[in-house]
């Protein structure tokens, strides 16, 4: 059983509300560590953030950090991390982690987190990668991101398929179970055009 050697993860940089956010996150990070999947995330200290990256950290996992300059204060750069990068600007930051992920999973978090699964949503639906997209709908968080698809596709804004270009899973283990056995590193011929 293979999994993906890197995974972007998404998620808010505050704790949220309910305490399943954050073991969720916690349970993610311990399983990436465990599995040897390296962590590529937006290189905070706070929220969903710090804790996914401080559980693959203590199972022993590799974390690299992408942050703007001008976030470093703001949400805490993390200066535990195995590799930190310095960007300068929301954009290069967002290219270079889709550059080093080969998937990417998305956490509860707010509209940064919304606008960055959407983000690479539609470069996949544009057909600009084709990289695994998994969305862990803790307690039904992200029960809107389906809806809204089929309101899209209901309305004529979109295809039926695009409810494919994302999977939306209940757990961790069935996070994990979507990215098994995909193949390594699929080259991603449209991607210098993003
Ligand atoms: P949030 O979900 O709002 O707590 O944000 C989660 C992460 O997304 C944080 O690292 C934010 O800096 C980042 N973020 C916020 N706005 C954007 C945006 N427009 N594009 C990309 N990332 C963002």
């Amino acid at each position: 059983m293979n999994f993906p050697s890197s995974i972007a993860v998404f998620c808010g940089s505050k704790p949220g509300h309910d305490p399943k956010q954050i073991e969720t996150a916690r349970a993610l990070g311990r399983a990436m560590g465990e599995n040897g999947i390296e962590l590529v995330y937006g290189g905070g200290r706070v929220g969903l953030m710090g804790a996914v990256a401080d559980a693959v950290q203590e199972a022993g996992g590799k974390v690299t950090g992408i942050i703007p300059d001008f976030l470093m204060q703001r949400e805490v750069g993390n200066t535990k991390v195995d590799a930190l990068e310095v960007t300068d600007s929301m954009h290069s930051r967002k290219r270079r982690m889709f550059d080093l992920a080969d998937a990417f999973i998305t956490l509860p978090g707010g509209l940064g987190t919304l606008d960055e699964t959407i983000e690479i949503i539609t470069w996949k639906q544009l057909k600009l990668h084709d990289k695994p997209i998994v969305v862990i709908n803790v307690g039904g968080y992200w029960d809107l991101l389906a809806s809204a698809t089929r309101h899209f596709t209901d309305a004529g804004f979109a295809y039926a398929s695009d409810a494919e270009l994302f999977r939306v899973v209940d757990s961790v283990d069935a996070a994990l179970d979507a990215l098994r056995d995909i193949a390594p590193g699929t080259p991603n011929p449209s991607s210098e055009r993003l």
